[in-house]
């Protein structure tokens, strides 16, 4: 087994891996709301097209996209550096059939962004559809991982095991994630409005930075741990949504969650007292989130130091399963919380709270 100059293992699964983790995304096209009832799910984008030209040049966006083998030693020294992806590619997913595609989202793709409680439960729908989409597939991908060929003198068993030792946490996590997805499903089908919090700050500016995406915190803003609080409140994994597009007046940021997940709003109130860091927030986006998407003209102007923090921030998911001796994900909210940076300059011009925020 390799090492990498800090002592990070290296090994043969992570080409298989990072190859299957890049196809996993377009291998299965079972529509999530009918199921095998429907026709193939269509290439869909959590981030509207739409609203990505906005920051493409040429037709195009900067990601950071799953690394393949011979780009992990170079994260795991945090020089992760972006791609460029066709906007006709970036953010998408078969998540849902043509019909039940445009029966679900045209409320949120083709109306202005209020947003009504329907448009914040739909905006919240989509990312956590995204991320199901992906868990839902990742179990079948851990076990071809597991049993893929390999050469007959290379048995390395340390991540055999390593692989192994997922498949059970998978299957808990997907159970948990299906179990909300199921929720929302059904009220998404039936237009029913469950109890959703959310936070939405209208922007003077198309920002330059896209998303829609859930994070799960395990710190609020301010770097505190919220595990204690997650424990007391029994919270599993519901997760708040983030979304940063453009629309037809120019920009938003959407925080959404469900009422009952404490944790979700821990964090939001810290962002909150804070004055709104939308920074930092960039931040957090960069260091604990996947599907976020940046335009290459602002990349390119922010000095090195400042890309050299946000591309240490996104390798910290690839490191942190990479390297269990330190807790990376908290070592990122340190560094976030100690080391501000302005990112951006998006002018704020009205913020709306639901009602159990004000
Ligand atoms: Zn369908």
């Amino acid at each position: 087994m390799k090492n990498t100059p800090r002592n990070l293992p290296l090994n043969a699964y992570h080409a298989i891996a990072s190859k299957k983790i890049r196809h996993i995304g377009t291998t299965h096209k079972i529509c999530l709301i009918g199921r095998g009832c429907c026709p193939n799910a269509i290439k869909s984008h959590s981030v509207p097209v739409a609203s990505l030209r906005g920051i493409a040049k040429d037709g195009h966006v900067y990601a950071f996209v799953s690394p393949v083998h011979a780009e992990l030693q170079n994260i795991y020294n945090c020089e992760y550096q972006p791609t460029r992806l066709g906007i006709n590619e970036a953010s998408t997913y078969f998540g849902f059939c043509s019909t039940h595609d445009d029966a679900i989202f045209s409320e949120i793709e083709k109306r202005d962004v209020e947003p009504t409680d329907n448009q914040a439960l739909l905006f919240h729908f989509r990312a956590y559809s995204r991320a199901f989409y992906q868990n839902a597939n990742s179990g079948k991908m851990l076990h071809e991982i597991h049993e893929a060929q390999r050469p007959a003198d290379h048995v390395p068993t340390e991540a055999l095991e390593t692989v192994a030792s997922y498949f059970q946490p998978q299957v808990d996590t997907l159970s948990i994630l299906e179990k909300h997805f199921e929720r929302m499903r059904s009220d998404v089908v039936a237009k029913t409005h469950p109890k959703l919090e959310y936070l939405f700050i209208r922007l003077g500016c198309v920002p330059d930075v896209m998303c829609s995406t859930l994070l799960m915190p395990l710190y609020d803003i301010e770097g505190k741990l919220l595990f204690q609080l997650a424990k007391e409140c029994n919270a599993t994994c519901q997760a708040m949504s983030i979304t940063l597009m453009q629309d037809s007046v120019g920009g938003f940021l959407l925080l959404t969650w469900y009422d009952k997940d404490a944790v979700a709003s821990a964090f939001v109130r810290t962002f909150i007292r804070g004055g709104y860091d939308i920074n930092r927030l960039i931040a957090v986006v960069f260091g604990a989130t996947v599907n976020f998407f940046f335009s290459e003209s602002w990349w390119e102007k922010l000095d090195d130091e400042r890309r050299e923090m946000l591309m240490y921030y996104a390798s910290v998911l690839i490191i942190d399963p990479a390297d269990t001796s330190r807790d990376h994900i908290q070592i990122m909210y340190q560094a976030l919380v100690n080391h501000p940076a302005t990112y951006v300059n998006w002018p704020i011009l009205s913020v709306t709270k639901s009602a159990a925020l004000n």
